[in-house]
């Protein structure tokens, strides 16, 4: 128990692997904690990879790491009770021989990125609970309390990388729990089928694979999302909405979830699989001005614990293998210029953030979370409705004339949102857009 390392990092997930990675492969002495029964137990199923971020810590991670299917295909949907109304993009450009973004599914990603932590030579103990942060006598972070027998273990430095929940750092008072307004509740569900059949579903050759993104009435005017991804054998299907949302609205992630899978839209795609794997977690959604002091003395916090997430693009994971990797560089620097582990040393980890695409992203939609907070019902009710009378207006033949369609179109439009609002809305997505 009086051993002490340079680095513990709190958690095993994306973040924590990458900074445990990083920081063992640079020879820091590291210690990695976590609570599951194994890396990965205690994350949600079925996720999307983001290769670049992954090379930059594990450059040949393509040999071993358990990947699912490299997507070709983005497609999003605009969703209506009866409709959807979609852009897809797809290109062959994303058959390349390293392809840009995987299919992934968490429990058995982390558990391999957790096997190169070990072989990089960190000590990882699972089942594992962090419960407590100890402090020395200036209130500098010196190391951790455990649900294990023995004392405290010490550290130079301790990476905070928990999770949305982050309770190990919130109840230190190092920040703030979340609001219900920051965090999206998501629920997700595998649906098993042969690989045949997703294939021939989805129009796909081999291992290629294909993403949807849907947005509208599902979520019932609260700000959310649903989404499917393909995997080998199984899709991914969930939805997420702000939890502030589902209080106010008393709907319930299960019953949104079980309508979205039942939407016509939908249902076909969804025919005869063998559902298995429910699973729920939460998500930071409060962006650029959710994101909460990321140092201190002896300590950094990295990953969803850090609210870093892009909501709008839907990437969590390479940000937090990022923040990870950056906060493991940082500690290596100051370490190498055998600097104490003060706040002042470790505000290189914060600066290499706000350089790094991760900062520059939650700026540049600082405003976006709060518009679709106060806006949900329009953005996701009242406008998919109108889009989609809209588009069956143009599409269905049915002897009314061109002009008279179009003129309708425009007065359902006004008549809905008027020529105020109409403009208003225009002016503040392109706002929280820039
Ligand atoms: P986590 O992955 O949550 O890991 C935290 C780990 O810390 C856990 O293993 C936990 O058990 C452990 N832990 C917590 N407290 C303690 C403690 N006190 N002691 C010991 N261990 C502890 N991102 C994408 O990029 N692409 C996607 O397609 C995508 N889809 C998503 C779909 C859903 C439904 C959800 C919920 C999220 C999705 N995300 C996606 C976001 C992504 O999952 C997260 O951004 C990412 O997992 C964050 O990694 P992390 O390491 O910070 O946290």
């Amino acid at each position: 128990a009086d051993e002490k390392f340079d680095v513990i990092v709190i958690g095993a997930g994306m973040s924590g692997n990458a900074a445990a990675y990083v920081a063992a492969e640079k020879g820091l002495k590291v210690l990695q904690l976590e609570r599951g029964e194994y890396p990965g137990s205690k994350n949600v199923q079925g996720a999307i990879l983001y290769a670049d971020m992954l090379e930059k810590i594990v450059p040949d991670f393509r040999e071993d790491a358990p990947l699912e299917r490299h997507l070709v295909e983005q497609r999003f949907w605009m969703m209506s009770e009866t409709s959807h109304t979609g852009m897809h993009y797809r290109s062959d450009t994303f058959n390349e021989d390293k392809p840009n973004r995987y299919t992934i599914i968490r429990s058995q990603f982390d558990r391999w990125f957790s096997g190169k932590v070990r072989e990089k030579g960190a000590i990882v103990l699972t089942e594992t609970t962090a419960t407590e942060l100890v402090t020395g006598r200036d209130g500098a972070v010196i190391g951790v309390r455990t649900d294990r027998s023995g004392g405290p273990i010490y550290a130079d430095v301790v990476v905070l990388a928990e999770g949305v929940n982050g309770l190990l750092g919130s109840r230190a008072g190092l920040r703030e729990r979340p609001k219900a307004a920051q965090v999206a509740l998501a629920v997700k569900e595998m649906h098993f089928m042969p690989r045949e059949t997703i294939e021939a579903r989805f129009n796909l050759d081999g291992d290629a694979g294909v993403v949807i993104e849907a947005a509208g009435t599902i979520s019932k005017g609260m700000a959310g999302m649903g989404f499917v991804y393909t995997n080998k054998e199984s899709l991914s299907v969930g939805i997420g909405c702000l939890v502030s949302d589902f209080a106010e609205t008393g709907e319930t992630p299960y019953g949104l979830l079980d309508a979205f899978r039942r939407h016509p839209s939908l249902r076909p795609l969804l025919a005869d699989a063998e559902i298995k794997e429910y699973a729920a977690h939460l998500i930071p959604e409060g962006g650029y001005r959710a994101v909460p002091q990321l140092f201190g003395d002896g300590w950094v916090v990295v990953g969803d614990a850090g609210q870093f997430n892009n909501a709008i693009h839907r990437e969590g994971s390479n940000l937090a293998m990022t923040t990870g990797r950056l906060a493991a560089e940082a500690i290596f620097q100051v370490k190498t210029r055998r600097q104490p582990f003060t706040a002042e040393n470790l505000a290189l980890y914060k600066r290499m953030v706000d350089d790094s695409f991760v900062m520059k992203d939650l700026k540049k939609y600082k405003d976006m979370p709060r518009l679709l907070h106060t806006q949900s019902s329009n953005l996701f009710l009242t406008y998919p409705q109108l889009v989609s009378k809209a588009m069956e207006d143009f599409v269905r033949v049915d002897g009314t004339p061109k002009l008279e369609k179009e003129k309708a179109t425009v007065r359902n439009f006004v008549r809905t949102r008027s020529w105020t609002g109409l403009f208003g809305d225009a002016v503040r997505l392109a706002r929280a857009w820039r």
